[in-house]
């Protein structure tokens, strides 16, 4: 069925039936002119927003409807977690070509929607319009977190070990992957970690973006990242959606499995230093994918 033969409010009311309504803390879901959320008692709200446009996020040759709309979500929850702060909500804003086609559209929400399921998330609303090129989908994610559980980038302090989780350097940038949830929130609210980031530029963008944030250096060694590829793709790649988080040494005991200690953090006057095993030192300067590079 063409998009076309459904028509926009068609359209809004057959994702309206697949999302189920309702959720916790939904006061009014979609079909109103905004969402109306009750945050639990003594929480903060994180709100987080990415986009995935085709051609540049995702290549439809070879990743299905499915598993875009499922890293689309992904890389909000991911975000989301990484401060410390439960998912919650989220809305959708869908800009589609006409080519495309009414079950593509279910496809790719079902590919959020089981996602949410996983992780209890509601779909509380979005917007729907056309595109005269690729197709753009761009979610926003509300999330909760109490005040002393928040994680956030610039808690790391000289001597706290650099931790990170699972294997770094995705050849599939995400497609196969699941944002570390489990691990992120129990990694908050244990209080193990004075710093969390989330990989989804590489190790290197993370190592800059806590040392900038947090005022400090960084040494690596090269030969305990734990590579789900090849080094260059752990360092400069992309969206493995694996935590990069700093811990003070007293606290390691209480570092969760499948962690794995990389490196420590020192002054700022120290840089950012890759150490490989041969004693090379190498200093990270910048690098990992940045939008408008080519132009
Ligand atoms: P308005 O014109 O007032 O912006 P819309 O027709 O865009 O209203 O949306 C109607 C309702 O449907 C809203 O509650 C909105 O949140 C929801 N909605 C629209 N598009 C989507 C979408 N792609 N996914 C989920 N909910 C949507
Ligand atoms: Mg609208």
């Amino acid at each position: 069925m063409k998009l076309r033969e459904i028509g926009e409010f068609g359209l809004i009311e057959r994702v309206a039936k697949r999302a189920g309504g309702g959720g916790e803390g939904v006061v009014v879901g979609g079909g109103d002119d905004a969402a109306v959320f009750k945050p639990s008692r003594g929480s903060l709200t994180v709100a987080t927003t990415d986009a995935l446009i085709e051609k540049v996020h995702f290549d439809l040759s070879k990743a299905s409807f499915r598993s875009v709309g499922r890293k689309a979500l992904c890389s909000n929850i991911s975000d989301c977690v990484s401060m410390g702060a439960r998912p919650r909500h989220f809305l959708v804003t869908i800009a589609l070509p006409s080519r495309v086609s009414v079950a593509q559209v279910d496809e790719l929400y079902d590919g959020m929607l089981s996602l949410a399921r996983k992780y209890r998330i509601s779909l509380a609303g979005g917007d729907t319009v056309s595109s005269p090129g690729p197709i753009v989908i761009s979610i926003t994610l509300l999330g909760e977190v109490k005040k002393k559980n928040l994680m956030l980038r610039s808690g790391a302090r000289p001597g706290d070990l650099i931790c990170v989780t699972g294997k770094l350097g995705d050849p599939r940038f995400g497609l196969g992957r699941y944002p570390r949830v489990r691990e992120a929130l129990s990694i908050a609210e244990s209080r193990l970690a004075t710093s969390m980031i989330d990989n989804s530029d590489g190790l290197a963008r993370c190592l800059i973006e806590i040392c900038r944030m947090s005022r400090v250096g960084a040494r690596v060694d090269v030969s305990r990242i734990p590579l789900a590829s090849t080094l260059d793709l752990a360092l400069y790649g992309g969206e493995d959606y694996e935590l990069v988080f700093t811990v003070p040494g007293s606290r390691l005991k209480k570092l969760p499995k499948k962690c794995a200690v990389i490196g420590e953090i020192t002054r700022i006057s120290g840089g950012i230093k890759l150490i490989y095993d041969s004693g090379r030192e190498k200093n990270i300067k910048s690098g990992g994918y940045q939008h408008f590079d080519d132009q």
